[in-house]
């Protein structure tokens, strides 16, 4: 087969990342016989630097015309300062809207091999963590209107988190299937004793699963959702949830796992195209330096063989070659414990790849 891909090098630590997975994409082309002809779409940081605009309308081409895209990650200190409109996460933002995404997928699934990197007790987690966070990704508050205005002599700001039917609808079906190919369970989180939006929400979602008779759905408020992750996540199979819900759920099921750079994600709209990207920032802390775990960016290319060009043997070969390269006890610093192999970024993408 052959698959046009759109890729978005990114900042800080992206460009490091991004070239061990495309090593290993390489890798699969070559052993299952396909042509994975990549082009390049600036976006973020480097676009700013290009063309003054965070993601030009030249990228937002590339991408429509893409099979896919892969995003590793944008942002960085030299862009902290920049107006507003300009700043590198409102291309990802426009990105996302552009392809219209609007579902974010998040496996939290705890690697065996990585127990001691869980700050969780292993009482808590002797039952394993494996579920997936389904968030909506461009609807709520991130894409309400934002405004700030005198008040009373004092600044006051607002922001509008609001959702249609349709908007929770279309979320709520993604969940529901994805639980279908796994526990068959769907805890829907809000804050429906407060919200408006939430009531809706829930009364969206509840009609929705009537569709699903073979998914047992729950719901629960999101502060408690919260307490749960840490108090006992082994309950959950799919979380779905609104977008700033789904942000903070996401990174606090990402921390409970270990290493915030293993775990890749997958944002998809309604045809098979999606924006592939680990679930971490660009790390300027440590860009450069040959110390990034690239794990999380080559899982996102398994995941894009998996969702977006069925390649299911692909993406099993991607996965296995990651689950034995952390069984032969190798690790990047962030993920180091005693007794183990450090490695930097370029040598665990050469370790995967000859492991496919
Ligand atoms: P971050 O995820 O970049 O870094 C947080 C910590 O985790 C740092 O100590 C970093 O060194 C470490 N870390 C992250 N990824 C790692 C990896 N692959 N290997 C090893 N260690 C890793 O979050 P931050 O510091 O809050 O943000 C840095 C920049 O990234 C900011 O400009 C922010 O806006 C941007 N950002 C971008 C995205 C995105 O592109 N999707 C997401 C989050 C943050």
């Amino acid at each position: 087969m052959t698959k046009r891909i759109a890729i978005i090098r990114g900042d800080g630590i992206g460009p490091e990342i991004i070239a061990q997975a495309l090593a290993v994409l390489d890798k699969v082309a070559e052993k299952f016989g396909h042509t994975f002809n990549y082009t390049e779409a600036p976006m973020g940081g480097e676009a700013i630097d290009l063309f003054n605009d965070p993601l030009p309308k030249s990228s937002l081409d590339t991408c429509l015309n893409s099979d896919s895209v892969l995003l590793s990650a944008v942002g960085g200190p030299k862009w902290d300062n920049v107006s507003k409109e300009l700043r590198p996460e409102r291309g990802l933002l426009r990105l996302r809207a552009g392809l219209g995404l609007y579902a974010n997928l998040r496996p939290a699934r705890l690697f065996d091999e990585l127990r001691d990197a869980s700050p969780l007790k292993s009482s808590i987690i002797d039952n394993g963590i494996d579920f997936v966070v389904v968030r909506e990704l461009i609807g709520g508050a991130y894409f309400g209107e934002h405004t700030t205005e005198k008040r009373d002599g004092e600044d006051y700001a607002q922001d509008i988190m609001g959702y249609s039917e349709h908007e929770i609808e279309r979320i709520a079906h993604v969940a529901f299937q994805t639980a279908q190919k796994r526990q068959k369970k769907v805890c829907s989180v809000d804050k429906a004793n407060v919200l408006d939006s939430s009531k809706l929400w829930r009364k969206v979602v509840t009609r929705v699963a009537e569709n699903y008779p073979d998914v047992i759905l729950s719901h629960m408020y999101v502060d408690n959702c919260a307490m749960q992750l840490v108090r006992s996540p082994s309950q959950f199979d799919v979380i779905v949830t609104e977008n700033l819900f789904g942000d903070i759920l996401s990174d606090e099921a990402s921390m409970i796992t270990g290493s915030i750079g293993m775990i890749p994600s997958s944002s998809l709209g309604d045809g098979t195209r999606g924006l592939y990207e680990p679930i971490h920032g660009s790390a300027p802390d440590i860009a450069g330096q040959d110390k990034a775990n690239p794990i999380g960016m080559i899982l996102s290319t398994a995941m894009m063989l998996r969702y977006s060009f069925d390649m299911p043997k692909e993406a099993d070969a991607i996965e296995l070659a990651v689950d034995k390269f952390l069984k032969e006890g190798f690790r990047t610093g962030d993920a180091m414990s005693e007794g183990k192999t450090l490695l930097g970024c370029c040598d665990t993408g050469r370790a995967i790849c000859a492991k496919i």
